[in-house]
């Protein structure tokens, strides 16, 4: 099964909470949330991911998140599987 959020992040406790960095696969872009109020590491992934997701990609052939200089938005893949 596709993951639902990258398969490259942080994940580190901050007081009252989580910090959680979410990267490119290419580890060129990276994106950073502070989640409060969650008790178990799926779900402070779940909330920080929802906060995220709109800096990302996904590639319709591999399930890969990228940034936008790693998408090729005319067949919505990245590039590593359609180059530009
Ligand atoms: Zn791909
Ligand atoms: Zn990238």
């Amino acid at each position: 099964m596709e993951s639902s959020y990258p398969c490259k992040f942080d994940i580190s406790a901050v007081e009252g909470g989580y910090k959680v960095t979410f990267y490119c696969i290419a580890v060129d872009k990276s994106h950073t949330v502070d989640v409060y109020d969650y008790h178990t590491i799926d779900q402070v992934l779940i909330a920080a991911w929802n906060e995220s997701k709109k800096y990302f990609n996904r590639c319709h052939q591999c399930g890969a998140w990228v940034c936008d200089e790693h998408y090729n938005e005319d067949v919505m893949k990245c590039i590593f599987c359609q180059p530009k």
